[in-house]
């Protein structure tokens, strides 16, 4: 697909970010690019169409994942949820804490943008570990919400993330 081809030029990588031995794949060079941006959204918005049609929400992995559950809510016309870092969103949430290497981190959501029973497709920009999508699955079910989707922009395939997800998982650029 040529789309695929624009993106893996338009995503830049750094060496050494944020620490020294990390190879940080960056996707703000493909928004600012307006037509990698628009092709990075349908890809994203025809792999949810093809698997899940039908799902109830989007839900947007702080920060980045952000800027692609925005684009996608309105596209498909669904309602859109974050999950943040703790202490960012007001009223009543749901937590769930998962340990790091070295740290724990505890991310939520608020209670009402999930409902029981509630299908849920979760955007973020990039797989590592699997950690973060993970924690983010786990909030999920523990709202009542099932998972029909987890996918991202990009998959770093050698970390094996993907095997710490039980739902179904899409990416489009993998290194
Ligand atoms: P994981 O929890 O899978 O180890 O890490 C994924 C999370 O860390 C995502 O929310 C992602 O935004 C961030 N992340 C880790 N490495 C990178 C990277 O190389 N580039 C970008 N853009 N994000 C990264």
């Amino acid at each position: 697909d040529s789309r695929i081809k624009l993106l893996e030029e338009k995503i830049r990588t750094y060496p050494d970010f944020p620490k020294p031995g990390i190879l940080f794949r960056d996707i703000f060079s493909v928004l600012a690019d307006p037509r990698s941006f628009q092709v990075m959204i349908k890809l994203l918005e025809e792999k949810i169409q093809s698997l899940c049609p039908n799902v109830d929400v989007v839900m947007g992995l702080e920060s980045r994942g952000f800027l692609l559950a925005a684009p996608l809510a309105l596209a498909l016309s669904k309602p859109l949820v974050p999950m943040r870092k703790k202490g960012k969103l007001p009223g009543k949430t749901k937590q769930v804490s998962y340990t790091l290497e070295y740290s724990t981190d505890t991310f939520e959501a608020q209670v009402d943008g999930i409902k029981p029973d509630q299908t849920v497709v979760i955007v973020d920009d990039l797989l590592a570990t699997g950690g973060t999508m993970k924690a983010a699955c786990d909030l999920v079910t523990s709202m009542g919400g099932k998972v029909a989707l987890c996918i991202v922009v990009i998959e770093l395939s050698d970390l094996k993330g993907c095997e710490e997800i039980t739902a179904p998982f899409q990416s489009i650029v993998k290194y």
